[in-house]
């Protein structure tokens, strides 16, 4: 426990309201250990220097010979100050890109001009995870880690393995059997990690990294640690600041383990707190059908934040029915394969912060969406694709209007996960499948195939 929460710009805090004890950020708890709760880094405003104007923070981004200038996380530190900056790690981070697609936009029927995609494939690890890690292992390196370890469906453990060797840190992954991308699983043994595959779901691997790091002192990097969730939160500056900082009308994220949905609505609840942005948009979260347990439980059996008293018994009782049924979710977006969602209640917050909806799209929507992001935009892994195939429920339903202004976080590269995207055009899998031609090597014949 703590005194110095009121004299330290940063702190840890239980986000259960009945409970509420605080922390030194130089702990790594991951979970309150007086309630077992999650935990969120807080901040005393008034001790930290936050610009009066978001476009201050862009004009660091000149400096590019200063590393943490350049970084897309660390341009926007004051909002983050939980660590000095003789800590502070980057690789290069957050160099990504918020395009208008109006090709996009039309598949979608929405107007010329409204639909953005933030694409985050273009860390250097390939997804959006390098944001939170840069911030995460800064946090390691403040509390003197030597060794990590992350449970993953496979962007985690590239972009750990990746940070970890960047800081000469020692490290394992955890991936449960036979459901990786290869893309993913080539990274982390290329980075050099040491990577365990677990005979069982990410679930499992996510039960049992738990265990291993608590055991053994390792430092934890899944979304349940509070710091990744701080480097998330740029995402969210980079759309506005792409936006000449406005604020989009909607934002549309996959949800797998529900760390960027938490981080986002956070994000924007700081942003409002201190001045700098007047609204705060709507976010849509998009689950895969074979892996929807928020959906479920939010318009199912309409669990709500509800102040911080989330209604445990609905939750327990959702997942002692998934065990007694022996349930393991299935969806061709590995990356937000999970049923047992670790930042769950953080995501009820910022869906109580944003006015948010859920819902879940198939396998078959998802890779027909992600063909169109393809074939008109820069490409994206499966989980990405979930927010355009979202987007066009929602569109239908008009919850979303054709002229609102959109933003969808492509959170992977296309080439994390070549199998899903060649097996589609190649076996003819979906409405925009773009097969393969056999030819003879003759060159009239060669010739009658061109079109
Ligand atoms: C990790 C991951 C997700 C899931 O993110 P959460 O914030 O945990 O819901 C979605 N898409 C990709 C590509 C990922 O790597
Ligand atoms: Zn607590």
């Amino acid at each position: 426990m703590l005194v110095s929460s009121k004299i330290q710009a940063a702190f840890q805090k239980c986000i259960n309201p009945d409970c509420g004890a605080e922390f030194d950020c130089g702990k790594s708890l991951f979970k309150c250990p007086q309630c077992g709760e999650l935990l969120d880094t807080q901040y005393n405003w008034d001790k930290i220097p936050v610009p009066d104007k978001l476009n201050k923070f862009a004009k660091r981004w000149a400096n590019r010979d200063k590393p943490l200038d350049f970084s897309g996380v660390w341009r926007f530190r004051e909002m983050l100050d939980f660590c000095p900056d003789k800590y502070k790690v980057t690789i290069g981070e957050g160099q990504t890109i918020l395009q208008r697609n109006d090709a996009v936009a039309k598949y979608v029927d929405m107007k010329t001009g409204c639909l953005y995609l933030q694409y985050e494939g273009l860390n250097p690890s390939g997804s959006f995870k390098d944001n939170g890690m840069a911030a995460a292992f800064s946090h390691a390196m403040m509390v003197g880690a030597k060794s990590c370890a992350c449970a993953s469906t496979g962007n985690t453990s590239a972009s750990v393995a990746l940070y970890a060797h960047s800081c000469g840190l020692k490290c394992t992954v955890f991936i449960g059997s036979g459901r990786i991308a290869f893309g993913k699983l080539s990274q982390a043994m290329d980075y050099g990690a040491q990577t365990i595959q677990i005979n069982g779901d990410f679930d499992d691997c996510m039960r049992r990294v738990q265990e291993v790091c608590s055991k053994l002192k390792l430092y934890l990097l899944n979304s349940l640690n509070p710091f990744r969730l701080e480097g998330q939160k740029t995402i969210m500056y980079r759309i506005i600041e792409s936006l000449g900082w406005e604020v989009p009308d909607w934002i549309i994220v996959p949800g797998g383990n529900l760390g960027n949905s938490s981080a986002f609505g956070k994000a924007f609840h700081e942003l409002k707190q201190l001045g700098l942005i007047n609204r705060i948009p709507r976010m849509a979260i998009i689950n895969a059908t074979g892996a929807d347990t928020l959906t479920d439980l939010v318009n199912g059996k309409k669990l709500t934040w509800n102040g911080g008293r989330v209604e445990q018994k609905i939750i327990d009782d959702y997942y002692a029915e998934l065990t007694a049924r022996n349930f393991s979710p299935h969806t061709c977006a590995s990356a937000i394969e999970i049923a047992r969602p670790v930042n769950l209640k953080k995501c009820l917050r910022a869906i109580d912060i944003c006015d948010g909806v859920v819902l879940a799209v198939t396998d078959e929507e998802i890779c027909d969406a992600k063909a169109i992001i393809g074939k008109y935009g820069l490409g994206c892994e499966p989980a990405s694709a979930a927010t355009i195939a979202g987007l066009r429920h929602l569109r239908a339903e008009s919850i979303i209007a054709a002229d609102d202004r959109v933003a969808c976080v492509l959170t992977g590269h296309p080439l994390k996960d070549p199998n899903i995207t060649v097996n589609y055009h190649k076996d003819k899998l979906g409405q925009f499948s773009n097969p393969l031609i056999e030819a003879p090597n003759e060159l009239d014949e060669i010739i009658k195939l061109i079109k």
